[in-house]
């Protein structure tokens, strides 16, 4: 029942959030702006407001008494290890927004969707012992999906160290960054982090991971066109050619 609840509201907020997305940008990082009520820093927000993605799944998981197979605990690992990185190692290594502003409101929207989240794909974790039937199809399917999210993992973590290493450390300003992936679209860590969704949603074919997935979407795509409009408006020389988000395509 719980898990129907938060797969209804992961489904009918996704839309909203995006149509509003394209119109007010998520106050934080480069978008920060007074007026949205108390605030913390960006890397308590960033650990506060992951951890229960981080815990929620694994104790779900574990609640429910129930056994489940090895390619049911690989998929749970990988969520556990993209999550460990998100809460404990991204906050730690930030430079320069570290101590940005981040607004307690938002902090708290994220807390309750990772929360809801973390439960609806760990109950479906949970009482899915085997995520294939045995048929090469499924196996396919299974062995895809791993592979996109780990390309998805790599991607937005090796863009993330780019972000990182812009700035030297204590520095706050925005550079252009280049090379690779950075001249096709403004934000690969984005698109590293959809593939990545994507890739669990077709690894576990379960509603759990297509909200997942479209919720990613539905908060990443317009966040993706708000920082190239914003990379145009700052830096004269900016490539104009970059797409927002998916190579070639938007
Ligand atoms: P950004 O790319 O906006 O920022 C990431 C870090 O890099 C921040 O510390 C930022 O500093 C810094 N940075 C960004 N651009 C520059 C630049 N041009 N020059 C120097 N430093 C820069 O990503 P987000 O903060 O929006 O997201 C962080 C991660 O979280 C991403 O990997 C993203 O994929 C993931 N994420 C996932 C979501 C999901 O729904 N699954 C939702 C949101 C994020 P500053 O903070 O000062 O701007």
């Amino acid at each position: 029942m719980l898990q129907t609840i938060a797969l209804l509201v992961i489904f009918i907020s996704a839309p909203v959030v995006a149509t509003l997305l394209f119109f007010i940008s998520a106050p934080y990082g480069r978008h920060f702006r007074d007026g949205w009520g108390p605030s913390l820093t960006a890397r308590a927000g960033w650990m506060v407001m992951e951890a229960p993605a981080l815990l929620v799944i694994g104790l779900t998981v574990l609640a429910s008494g129930q056994k489940v197979g090895p390619l049911t605990l690989l998929l749970l690992a990988l969520w556990e290890v993209h999550y460990l990185y998100r809460t404990c190692l991204f906050p730690v290594l930030m430079r320069g927004g570290a101590s940005r502003r981040f607004p307690l409101l938002l902090v708290a929207f994220a807390f309750i969707f990772n929360s809801l989240n973390g439960y609806a794909n760990g109950t479906f974790l949970a009482a899915t012992p085997s995520l294939t039937d045995g048929g090469f199809i499924s196996g396919l399917r299974v062995c895809i999906g791993i592979a996109l999210f780990a390309a998805g993992f790599a991607t937005h973590v090796w863009a993330d160290r780019d972000l990182r290493h812009l700035r030297a450390p204590g520095e706050v300003g925005y550079k252009i960054p280049r090379g690779g992936l950075w001249e096709y679209v403004s934000n690969p860590n984005y698109f590293g982090e959809i593939t990545q969704w994507c890739g669990w949603a077709l690894a576990t074919w379960s509603l759990p991971g297509l909200a997942f997935a479209v919720f990613t979407m539905a908060n990443l795509v317009p966040r993706a066109w708000a920082n190239r409009r914003w990379y145009e408006a700052t830096f004269n020389d900016y490539p104009r050619e970059r797409k927002s988000v998916i190579p070639f395509v938007f």
